[in-house]
């Protein structure tokens, strides 16, 4: 099959400036990123901003494994790209299901992910506190489907075991950021993820599936601004082979 590069660009609005963006008296911040199309935003944002910033990726949660490499190596891509260190921490999927034991039937939003949240900017503090970094903030909350008040509580509760650290838990979703979000994620083709991450969102985004006399997810099929499902054997970092939407 014959490969198509992008032709065509959506209209962006403009990144947002220094003057909306105020992490405090020092500037090298730590973002701990979740996936390229929910911190693609977060990313133009701080380098229009002259913020030095680089990139911990800690997501453990992901399943399967399948699924987490897609994700993190489209954000590796991403930040590549742009120039931005980027660190990768470790798969550690064993630990997220210890911790998962009896949140299995949990509603997103619940216990279960107050635990995933804990655990990953937990870590994404223990980074930042050994690598000399005194701002963390994350991509989490910029996503409608979290709830922000509950993601930066444990942005808040993890920066606070280190004296010299703190979460910044700027509103990403303002300012234009959620529009901007969508945009860059249909400029770039990211993959489009059907599901938060974790086997159990996997689990209850299909059974909301069934209920609408839909199929049931197929991961690594979609990108942002693509119509139509990838071929069996391309990949979503495979070239562009379907048309492009605007
Ligand atoms: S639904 Fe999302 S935030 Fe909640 S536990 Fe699963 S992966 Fe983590």
């Amino acid at each position: 099959m014959t490969s198509t590069p992008p032709t065509t660009r959506p209209k962006l609005t403009p990144p947002r400036t220094p003057a909306q963006l105020q992490p405090g008296a020092t500037t090298r911040v730590l973002l701990h990123s979740c996936c390229a199309p929910c911190s693609g935003e977060i990313m133009e944002a701080l380098s229009a901003s002259r913020i030095d910033y680089t990139i911990f990726f800690y997501n453990p949660n992901i399943h399967p494994r399948d699924e987490y490499e897609l994700r993190k190596n489209e954000n590796i891509a991403f930040a590549r790209k742009n120039g931005i260190p980027f660190f990768d921490g470790d798969y550690d999927s064993p630990e997220w299901f210890r911790r998962a034991k009896g949140l299995e039937m949990e509603p997103e939003r619940g216990a279960r992910c107050t635990m995933c949240f804990d655990m990953r900017l937990e870590r994404a503090a223990l980074f930042a506190h050994e690598n000399g970094f005194q701002v963390m903030t994350s991509s989490l909350a910029i996503s409608r489907w979290k709830n922000m008040a509950q993601v930066n509580g444990c942005g808040h509760k993890a920066a606070s075991h280190y004296d010299n650290l703190v979460y910044w838990d700027f509103n990403w979703r303002k300012g234009g950021g959620s529009a901007r979000q969508v945009e860059i994620a249909k400029r770039e083709h990211f993959y489009k993820q059907e599901y938060c991450g974790c086997v159990f969102s996997l689990r209850d985004s299909n059974a909301w599936r069934a209920q609408k006399g839909l199929p049931p997810i197929e991961p690594g099929t979609l990108r942002y601004g693509v119509e139509g499902k990838l071929a069996v054997g391309e990949s979503a970092s495979s070239p562009l082979t379907k048309k492009e939407t605007p």
